[in-house]
């Protein structure tokens, strides 16, 4: 029985996560959930399966529960390092949306805990310090990212330095057949108008940039260490190929299936084991089509290449001031191709540390914040943008 401990619970990975495991009640248990925002939801969860402890990160909310339940709230900033440090489990489901997952990861490693990875903060900006640290620990990381997780049934078995190229798939986001001056003009409403995957709203607009794409090529180069140079996106707008991995003899070798989380969930949680399907098998009544992604529509992908080449304190700036632009697109206060402009400006002011501390990580993490906040503020008093 493996015991879990599930940060994020109430989220759009952790509800899939609870899906998975409802179907296999009897090899799981769960030893803490954790949520923020949905106390409603995060309280139906724990009635239903009785962890042994909780996280809440909103202080306020945290004592709402407290009223409502006896098992032991961790709340607050340090809620979260708290689970990690738990002893009673030994898989760590880090789903936590945000830079909190960073330092989560990290605790989780140092305890020797194995950790299913659906945080895309952790890899992105604090990727060498992360994987370094798995190493040292013997510690498993498993992607819960149906890229990524295609890419690991892909190389399974297989010699690394076979490999000649890793294609991450694309759906293409919500703006895959807009015109250049559709995507300049688009609403919230158009960016989230997203058709094969399922997601929160921050990682359906990072699809609509295709900057999600881009931390993907970030993650996977962590994760099997492989240069940028042989890493590729492929835009493949059915989502059955979820990336494939291109070897010297010209093989390709592909993981297929109707697009649907749940089965990188459970492959994560059962590997090496195959269990029964989550989903539908998929049944071939789709034709798969594959195209070049379109830089000048979607120069985000272009930021995400240029910070995997530089790499240090790069990536980490431009996912934070990605995170900030998104939540002003999102509370619409900025246009949406403001969000590559601004990052652009940004990693062009930022001064590169190559392998970072996680200090440096957090200090340069939040100068982006500040500098993503000044740079549109300027542009907004200069245009007198209205919105
Ligand atoms: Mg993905």
């Amino acid at each position: 029985m493996k015991k879990l401990a599930i940060l994020g619970s109430t989220g759009n990975v952790g509800t899939q996560v609870l899906d998975v495991i409802d179907m296999y009640p009897d090899k799981f248990q769960i030893i803490a959930l954790s949520g923020n925002g949905n106390i409603k939801l995060l309280k139906k969860q724990i009635e239903k399966y009785k962890p042994l402890y909780v996280g809440v990160t909103d202080e306020k909310k945290a004592r709402e529960l407290k009223k409502e339940i006896t098992i032991p709230i961790f709340s607050g900033n340090e809620a979260l390092i708290k689970i990690s440090d738990l002893p009673e489990f030994d898989t760590l489901i880090n789903s936590v949306v945000g830079l909190a997952g960073i330092e989560t990861t990290l605790r989780a490693i140092e305890n020797k805990k194995d950790v299913a990875l659906a945080n895309k903060e952790t890899l992105v900006s604090a990727g060498e310090i992360v994987m370094q640290k798995a190493k040292e620990y013997g510690v498993k990381i498993m992607p819960i990212d149906s890229e990524h997780s295609a890419l690991f049934q892909c190389l399974n078995g297989e010699d690394i330095k076979a490999v000649h190229q890793l294609v991450i798939t694309c759906s293409g986001g919500a703006l895959r057949d807009k015109t250049k001056e559709e995507i300049e003009n688009a609403s919230v409403e158009d960016a989230l108008g997203h058709k094969t995957w399922s997601m929160g709203q921050k990682i359906t607009i990072d699809s609509a940039t295709l900057m999600n794409k881009g931390f993907e090529v970030i993650e996977a180069m962590w994760l099997y260490s492989m240069p940028i140079e042989k890493i590729k996106v492929v835009v493949h707008p059915e989502s059955i190929i979820h990336s494939m991995v291109k070897y010297s003899d010209a093989s390709i070798i592909a993981q297929m299936s109707d697009p649907d989380m749940r089965l990188p969930i459970q492959y994560a949680l059962s590997y090496p084991e195959r269990w029964n399907a989550p989903i539908k098998h998929f049944d071939f009544s789709k034709n798969l089509t594959f195209k070049e992604p379109d830089l000048e529509r979607f120069p985000c992908l272009d930021l995400a290449f240029w910070a995997a080449k530089e790499l240090g304190t790069l990536p980490a700036v431009m996912n934070a001031a990605n995170d900030f632009m998104v939540q002003k697109f999102l509370n619409r206060e900025c246009r949406f191709m403001d969000i590559y402009t601004t990052i652009k400006n940004v990693m062009k002011k930022h001064e590169n540390i190559k392998h970072p501390t996680l200090t440096d990580i957090q200090h340069s993490i939040s100068w982006a914040t500040e500098e993503a906040k000044k740079t549109l503020g300027e542009k907004f008093a200069v245009n007198k943008l209205k919105l």
